[in-house]
């Protein structure tokens, strides 16, 4: 029974954040909300304990789905980075700002880059993709992601400054055609670069945050040298280009580990 000790663990932390957070805010949606993403995670890493080959896709889709469909679309909440700049500015720790503090930027102390292998919804489309192990080199063109930031950023205090009417509508449009220029942008540069993940890895805003906060995740593969035979699989089947032998946290692209846990299930000898 140890080895279903994990998705109970996870299950209860989460259930946890939700009672904290309904209790405090006096709001019910936080106990759906965080019971939701809760059960959908230790589903799926119920699911990998069982070796079931799309486990990961299925907490993905769950998550995903939930967050673009009901919270952005049904309930008009920007989750995306503009979203978190606007409640940042008004000062209201709700939905986008909660969202930023849990899965972007605390959180990623504790399991790293988890969102961006199970819940992001730009990347739960791009793993459809053909190219899900990259065909060439990584590129050094991780710069541009800084360039994202700051526009997200610009964007969003011009609004302030200008004291434009209405930013909450605004708001809506921007999380709408956002993530119609990231699945664009995305899809494009995954077929130019013939890899699913080059959005991710040059692109994505977010990842200013995820980058830093998850060097000191808790979570993390680790490499037995023991039993390594250096045949070099899991780092040809990285999505991210990791090289997940090298224990240190310096390892290269360590901050770039999604958690997909292919290295893992590759393994010819069990060493992850
Ligand atoms: S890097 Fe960005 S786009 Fe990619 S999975 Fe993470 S949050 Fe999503
Ligand atoms: S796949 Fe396993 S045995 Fe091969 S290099 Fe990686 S950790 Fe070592
Ligand atoms: S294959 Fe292994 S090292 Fe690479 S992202 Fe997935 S879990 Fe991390």
């Amino acid at each position: 029974m140890n080895k279903y000790i994990m998705p109970v663990l996870i299950l209860a932390i989460f259930e946890a954040i939700a009672v904290i957070l309904w209790l405090t805010k006096d709001n019910l949606f936080y106990l759906f909300n965080f019971s939701y993403i809760g059960l959908s995670i230790s589903l799926g890493v119920f699911l990998y304990i069982q070796k079931h080959a799309y486990a990961r896709r299925v907490v993905q889709l769950l998550v995903g789905l939930y967050m673009l469909v009901y919270l952005g679309l049904i309930c008009n909440e920007n989750m995306q980075m503009e979203g978190f700049w606007y409640y940042l500015f008004t000062g209201t720790f709700e939905a986008a700002t909660i969202h930023y503090a849990v899965a972007k930027i605390f959180g990623p102390l504790l399991f790293g880059r988890g969102w961006c292998g199970y819940a992001c919804w730009t990347a739960m489309v791009l793993d459809f993709l053909p190219y899900k192990i990259p065909k060439h080199p990584r590129k050094k063109l991780g710069w541009i992601r800084y360039i994202a930031f700051a526009a997200s950023l610009i964007f969003v205090m011009a609004l302030f400054l200008a004291k434009v009417g209405n930013i909450e509508r605004i708001m809506f449009w921007a999380f709408i055609i956002g993530n119609i220029a990231y699945y664009a942008v995305g899809i494009v540069l995954a077929y130019a670069f013939q890899d699913n993940r080059a959005f991710c890895k040059y692109i994505c805003p977010v990842t200013v945050f995820l980058k830093p906060m998850s060097y000191f995740s808790v979570m993390r593969i680790k490499c037995d040298s023991q039993k390594c035979i250096s045949c070099g699989k899991c780092k040809s089947l990285c999505p991210m280009n990791v090289d997940v032998t090298d224990n240190s946290r310096k390892r290269s692209n360590g901050t770039e580990c999604i958690l997909c846990m292919e290295c893992v299930r590759n393994c010819p000898r069990n060493a992850l």
